[in-house]
């Protein structure tokens, strides 16, 4: 309670809030809010964007925090029974063979998950075309809510299912959590609720067992309805009085408690290792209460809220500067204040860091004192102005984006709403009240505030990693001493050198723009610059300020010898680990603090390119960047010596890694020995040498002639013209016809199998599977393959995790390469029970010879084509989408746009018959299985 307070009595000085009561939130005018008679919360809201799609939730206030002890699991095993069947929607396949009609795709548009305190039931982008579809769809959550069929022989064939979702997920991480929760947790319901449960209970609970979580958690004054998209907010409102009426107000309900975490005097320390785990972390919470009932919902929440994202983001950076040194002792590290591990009755104030190995003391050491450094000086003025700047320009980009913001951002405001009790004022409401604080979000404010919350007690330090020969972990008193010791250093005050250097000190002479064309076909303009570039223009306004960027050049590491071919893959690392032009990557942050504007290189097998994003004010300095990502990469030893400590680290323990393992197996069975495909290895990582890694993403990036540029997005031409001036067309031309070298990249051809043993703490066998060919590279072919590999997923589902109970999902892949030219591919990877391995892993093959024999079943086709059309209704509407069209047409040639439709509409049962025919008769078929070693 004691940080409230603090807060409290800031706020009521600044003047925001009267002595006693602050004052509360509107709640946003766009959403009606309501609660029935029998409890049910309804949020419906109006939303355009996309157009004619709408998403649908319920969420339910309860998990696996309100199982008993004899009921660990079922929380979210009630999650997956809700799909097997319900009142009107009887039978298991009903609800989502219907859904799936109107291309709402399981996995992608419906899905549902459980955590502690809530489970959360999902329709997303439902095609609202008819009256019908909202009907139903108000229907399936009407059903969720309360009648759920829950049928014997349904939950047993579900528990096989659960035991495999077990199983895949079952690797160091979850260990490591089993272990931990019960010690950072201790005295606390917390301890022991993971939601994925207990697998002697999954397999062997009573039916009645399930039942009795059910009719005791699933009910209205638990639940909310959640309505945003292109809907009749009154009409949905009445549907869902009417619809929702026949559930019976609870009697005598039992009380929903929120169980608590206890404070602890001494600090709790925890040290957990496991032979699978590759990375050592650090976590150091310091917990404190949440905010208390009284000021939710009230400006003392958002307030709360923009004081901890500023104070958090200052610690990062601080922790992020360390990072960068050669000699820190770790590589990467984070803060925030939030929920404390899983717990919504406990927050923290939270740092984690990426140890190197062996130097948890002094990682732990560095974290204690910065946090210490804060307590006793607090952040400087300069520091505060730029995370005040930084938050600013996010709220300032959300709200002149708030006319075309997506439904699931709408939805997940209401679902925290409902589950924590947050306000929702919506984005104008937050962005102006953060504008009139903003003069009062000064260091003395931010630093009583964060001061606050740095204590030391109720301290928890938490140490994970590989346990391996030779690797020896500080014990828990040696840790606590860390903390002691650090606490009594005399600790010196924060100081930075900031430079007031532009971005780019010596304008660059410009170019022009030679020649103006315009593409009516995908509607852009085309530019051709003095240099040789090309640049590619589509103004937009799927966003209101949203500017996207991409480029491609040939090239690729296809130009760089095999023998340089692993310098060659870290080289696209070069700007983010050094820095551009005068900045490190640390100083690059802090001027480009309260800019929208962000630049990424990339360099992969054939071409490289650079890809970024700005709002409308900040498109010089996207541009500005980008001429300096061209041409001036910065060297940092320091912060690669760090990054190359934490790959070695990282390389050396995913030897014993099953799915790295299995990674590895899987190419080499592919690519045999080709040093160009190979995975780097810890003896390859030995041999960097970070020269070469430099000059070569210089000589990639040199030839600026051959690059093509598309903007997608609110550009005006006439600004745009005189910035690609200065900064693209000024560039060095190099080789305007650069091309990228023949390299082999094949896959090998006819059978191979490898089947091998790996140690491994949780017994799984996993499978992959991969038919390859070569096919004609046009659009038909490639949409036809890519409605195989959707077909295919439902085909397995039905079969391999339904009938078969023999697997939590199978992955499957497709794609036709345009390098080497029309090299297909059909992979299909999943995870199974050992003892039951050679029994499943043939359906994989037996499903695919079935379409190429009979091509695939009716109502599978149809649902794919819907679901395909409803997919391409909605990208078009996205600059995301159009970046990729205009690049594919006017750097590779392809028009993948025009014809789309079409060729959908008219794909055939045959058309895909005929492909899966055409590739499993070239008789390339590669098999991994991965199985336990006894
Ligand atoms: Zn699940």
């Amino acid at each position: 309670m004691r940080k409230s307070i603090i807060l409290f009595a800031l706020l009521a000085i600044t003047g925001l809030i009267k002595a006693q009561a602050p004052q509360p939130l509107p709640v946003d005018p766009q959403v009606r809010f309501g609660t029935l008679e029998n409890g049910l919360t309804y949020y419906i809201r109006h939303n355009a964007y996309p157009e004619k799609r709408a998403d649908f939730y319920i969420a339910q206030k309860v998990g696996s925090m309100q199982e008993e002890d004899n009921q660990a699991g079922l929380a979210h095993f009630l999650e997956h029974m809700a799909f097997n069947g319900s009142k009107n929607f009887p039978g298991k396949k009903t609800m989502l063979n219907y859904l799936e009609s109107i291309g709402v795709k399981f996995g992608a548009n419906v899905n549902a998950y459980t955590s502690f305190d809530e489970t959360v039931y999902n329709l997303s982008d439902v095609p609202v075309v008819r009256q019908a579809i909202i009907d139903s769809c108000l229907l399936v959550l009407h059903d969720w809510s309360s009648f759920i069929a829950l049928k014997d022989e349904q939950i047993d064939e579900e528990r096989l299912v659960i035991k495999e979702e077990w199983r895949t997920r079952s690797g160091a991480q979850s260990r490591i959590w089993d272990k931990q929760l019960p010690i950072i947790f201790q005295g606390s319901k917390y301890a022991d609720r993971m939601p994925i449960g207990k697998m002697e209970i999954v397999e062997n609970f009573p039916y009645q067992t399930l039942k009795d979580y059910y009719h005791k958690w699933y009910r209205p004054d638990l639940q909310a309805i959640i309505v945003v998209g292109d809907i009749n907010v009154d009409e949905v409102e009445a549907q869902v009085k009417t619809m929702f009426a026949d559930i019976p107000k609870p009697v005598d309900p039992a009380e929903r408690v929120y169980f608590p975490v206890p404070d602890n005097e001494d600090p709790i320390v925890s040290v957990i290792t496991d032979p699978e785990a590759v990375q050592t972390v650090v976590s150091l919470y310091i917990k404190h209460d949440i905010l208390p009932e009284n000021l939710k919902k009230t400006q003392a929440e958002l307030m709360a809220g923009i004081v901890k994202s500023m104070a958090s983001s200052m610690l990062s950076d601080r922790l992020n500067e360390i990072s960068q040194k050669a000699d820190a002792p770790f590589a990467a590290s984070y803060a925030y204040d939030g929920n404390f591990f899983v717990s919504k009755t406990k927050d923290a104030w939270t740092t984690m860091a990426l140890s190197k190995e062996g130097k948890v003391d002094e990682t732990l050491a560095s974290m204690v004192r910065e946090n210490e450094r804060i307590r006793k000086f607090g952040f400087t003025e300069a520091e505060v102005e730029r995370a005040k700047a930084t938050l600013l320009q996010r709220y300032e980009d959300m709200y002149n984006n708030r006319s075309k913001e997506l439904n699931r951002r709408y939805v997940q405001e209401y679902v925290r709403s409902f589950s924590d009790n947050e306000g929702i004022p919506g984005i104008e409401y937050e962005y102006n009240f953060l504008k009139q604080i903003a003069p009062m979000l000064n260091a003395q404010m931010i630093n009583a505030m964060s001061q606050g919350l740095i204590s030391n007690k109720n301290i928890i330090i938490t140490v994970t990693g590989p346990e391996k020969d030779g690797l020896v972990y500080p014990t828990t008193d040696e840790l606590l001493n860390v903390f002691k010791s650090v606490e009594a250093e005399e600790i010196t005050p924060y100081a930075e050198t900031v430079s007031n250097e532009p971005l780019i000190s010596q304008i660059p002479q410009a170019g022009k723009v030679v020649s103006m064309a315009t593409d009516d076909k995908l509607g852009a303009t085309v530019w051709t610059l003095s240099n040789g570039m090309k640049v590619v223009i589509k103004k937009t306004d799927f966003k209101d300020d949203e500017i996207i960027m991409a480029s491609h050049a040939y090239g690729g590491t296809s130009v760089i010898a095999d023998a340089d071919i692993n310098n060659a893959n870290m080289a696209s690392m070069v700007p983010y680990v050094g820095g551009i032009g005068n900045f490190s990557s640390t100083d690059l942050k802090k001027v480009l603090a309260g800019k929208s504007a962000n630049v990424n290189a990339y360099i992969s097998g054939w071409t490289q390119g650079l890809n970024g994003s700005s709002n409308i004010k900040n498109l010089e300095t996207l541009l500005q960047l980008t001429y300096l990502y061209f041409t001036a990469p910065r060297k940092d030893e320091g912060a690669y010596t760090t990054l190359m400590d934490a790959i070695k680290n990282q390389l050396k323990n995913l030897s014993s890694e099953p799915s790295y393992v299995m990674g590895l197996r899987t190419n080499e069975a592919k690519y045999e020995n080709n040093p160009r495909m190979k995975e780097m290895t810890l003896e390859d990582a030995e041999k960097l040498n970070y020269d070469r890694i430099i000059e070569i993403y210089k000589e990639v990036f040199a030839n600026s002639g051959s690059f093509t540029f598309t903007f997608v997005g609110t550009i005006d031409e006439a600004t745009l013209k005189p910035l690609v001036e200065q900064y693209l067309a000024s560039l060095p031309s190099g080789n305007k016809d650069a091309k990228y070298k023949n390299v082999k990249a094949d896959i090998r051809k006819g059978k191979f199998e490898d089947v091998f043993e790996q140690e491994m703490k949780t017994p799984k066998t996993s499978v992959f599977e991969l038919y390859s060919g070569t096919l004609k590279r046009d659009q038909k072919t490639q949409i036809t393959l890519s409605a195989l590999k959707q077909i295919l997923d439902i085909v397995y589902v039905r079969t391999i995790r339904e009938e078969a109970g023999g697997t939590y999902g199978v992955r499957a892949q497709a794609g036709i390469s345009r390098i080497p030219e029309g090299q297909t591919t059909l992979q299909m990877t999943f995870d199974t029970d050992p003892e039951r391995a050679l029994s499943i892993a043939p359906i994989v093959d037996r499903e695919v010879k079935n379409i190429a024999e009979k091509g695939p079943e009716d109502a599978d086709f149809q649902k794919v084509k819907e679901y395909m059309v409803k997919k391409f209704q909605e990208d078009e509407k996205q600059n995301g989408y159009w970046v990729g069209v205009l690049s594919a047409y006017h750097f590779y040639g392809e028009d993948n746009y025009s014809s789309y439709l079409s060729i959908v509409n008219a794909l055939t049962k045959d058309d895909i018959k005929d492909v899966t025919k055409q590739l499993i008769s070239q008789g390339n078929f590669i098999e991994v299985i991965m199985n336990p070693k006894k």
